[in-house]
């Protein structure tokens, strides 16, 4: 085993490399420099598979997990590729980003998870991002995390004795 582990498994991201990873200790922030894989020749369109030609780059950073107090931003350059055969317009980035995230899926899970434990306007005490941001990705992640509600068998009720009360039996 290593004496110094890599970080490297930490930022897999297939069909992606880092480049280097710059920290500035100044401002406690680390830039992780990604760079699509050079063995790779061409994207392929994911609708037909046909190699992608590039219109366009687009210099971004992504917000990631920090790394102690180190706050971590992913620096990439996305591209938009079009499909000569079938006019897929798409845009790549690293598995995993959407193309126009401010952050990782990781990222927002872990803002989720403290969410649980305190109140939103709290996490930017951990993280470096706003409450409101905290609960917005709150919201989020419990969007896709839990199931959908079931509404079968729900009987309402209203109470004799009071007309006022009214419930709902699930
Ligand atoms: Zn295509």
């Amino acid at each position: 085993m290593s004496a110094t582990p890599s970080l490297r498994p930490m930022f897999a991201f297939p069909g992606w490399v880092i480049e280097r990873i710059d920290i500035d200790w100044n401002i406690k922030h680390a830039f992780v420099h990604l760079r699509r894989d050079g063995r790779i020749q061409h994207v392929r369109c994911s609708k037909c598979e046909t190699p992608m030609g590039q219109m366009k780059t687009n210099d971004r950073s992504v917000q990631d997990l920090p790394l102690g107090t180190l706050q971590v931003n992913l620096l990439f350059t996305a591209f938009q590729g079009r499909c000569s055969r079938c006019g897929n317009i798409e845009t790549v980035t690293p598995p995993g980003l959407a193309p126009k995230a401010q952050a990782t899926e990781r990222l927002k899970r872990h803002v989720s998870h403290l969410c649980r434990y305190m109140p939103c306007d709290k996490v930017p005490e951990f993280i470096a991002i706003s409450g409101g941001t905290a609960r917005r990705w709150d919201k989020e992640m419990l969007m896709k995390m839990l199931p959908a509600p079931k509404r079968d068998g729900i009987r309402a009720f209203l109470s004799m004795k009071n007309p006022l009360v009214m419930g709902i039996i699930f």
